[in-house]
C-alpha cells in the first residue's frame, strides 16, 4: 500500500493512500494541505476515513467533499457531518481495492473506530493507540480504553501502526520514567530523537514495537508494576488498574 504523510496543524499527520491516479486521506483536519497534495501529484480524492469526531481529524469534510465529490466514511456519530457510510465493529469496507476491516476501539471518544488492512497488515488507528503512548481518555473510562489498546496489541506483530499525531519523543520521555530500564525503548528513543532532528516522521511504528517499548500496552510488565508501587500510584497487578494509573501519571505531565 503506498501511504504518505500530509503534515497538518501543529503536529497531526493526515495519511493518504494512492493507487493509479486516486486518493483516499485518513482523519483531514484540514482541506487545504490536502487538496494541494492532490493537485501536486495529479490525484482524484476517492474515499475519506474518519476515526472520531475531533475537529482536527473531521475539519477538512465539507471542503472537500464540496471539491472532489468523494465519499466518506467514519463513525456513526451524527455529530460529524457528511458522513455517507457509518462504520461499526467487524464492517468490512472496500477503499481503493483495499479490503480494511472495522474495529471499535471506545476511550479517546465513544465514537472511535479504528480501519485494519489485514492482506497489507496496515493499521489506521487515529488517537488510539500513539507511538510510545495513547491518546487522552477524554470520553470513556480506563478500563473500556485499556480494553480498546488490547484489541489493537492482539493483531499481529508486523502490522505497521499509521496514527495521527507526532507526539513521539514527549511519550517516549514519559516511557522512560515509567520503564527505566527497558533497553527496546532505549534505542527507540534514540532513533527517533534522530528521526526528528532531520524532520522526518516517527510514524509509523509496527504492533510488534508498540507492545516492547509503549507503557500503555505493557500492564504485565513487572518493572512497569514495581514502578506503580514505589511511586504510591497503584499497587497489584489488574491490567485496567495499571493502565489507569499510568494514564493518570502521564495526564499530571
Ligand atoms: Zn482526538
Ligand atoms: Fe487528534
Amino acid at each position: 500500500m503506498n501511504i504518505k504523510p500530509i503534515a497538518a496543524f501543529a503536529d497531526n499527520y493526515i495519511w493518504m493512500i494512492s493507487t493509479e491516479g486516486k486518493a483516499a486521506v485518513v482523519d483531514p483536519g484540514d482541506a487545504a494541505p490536502v487538496i494541494a497534495e492532490l493537485e501536486a501529484r495529479k490525484l482524484v480524492l476517492d474515499t475519506i476515513i474518519i476515526t472520531h469526531h475531533h475537529f482536527d481529524h473531521t475539519g477538512g469534510i465539507e471542503t472537500l467533499k464540496r471539491e472532489t465529490g468523494c465519499r466518506v466514511i467514519g463513525p456513526d456519530n451524527p455529530k460529524i457531518k457528511g458522513i455517507d457510510e457509518t462504520m461499526s465493529e467487524g464492517k468490512l469496507v472496500s477503499v481503493l481495492g483495499y479490503r480494511f476491516s472495522v474495529l471499535e476501539v471506545p476511550g479517546h471518544t465513544l465514537d472511535h473506530i479504528a480501519y485494519y488492512c489485514s492482506d497489507s497488515e496496515v493499521l489506521f488507528c487515529g488517537d488510539t493507540l500513539f507511538v510510545g503512548g495513547c491518546g487522552r481518555v477524554f470520553e470513556g473510562t480506563f478500563s473500556m480504553m485499556q480494553s480498546s489498546l488490547e484489541k489493537l496489541g492482539r493483531l499481529p506483530a508486523a502490522t505497521e501502526v499509521y496514527c495521527t499525531h507526532e507526539y513521539t519523543l514527549a511519550n517516549l520521555n514519559f516511557a522512560l520514567k515509567v520503564e527505566p530500564t527497558n533497553e527496546d525503548l532505549k534505542n527507540h528513543f534514540e532513533a527517533c530523537t534522530e528521526s526528528r532532528a532531520e524532520n522526518k516522521p516517527t510514524v509509523p511504528s509496527t504492533i510488534g514495537r508498540e507492545r516492547a517499548i509503549n507503557p500503555f500496552l505493557r500492564w504485565d510488565s513487572p518493572i512497569i508494576i514495581e514502578q506503580l508501587k514505589v511511586t504510591d500510584r497503584y499497587e497489584g497487578n489488574s491490567a485496567a488498574a495499571v493502565f489507569g494509573a499510568v494514564r493518570a501519571w502521564k495526564d499530571q505531565g
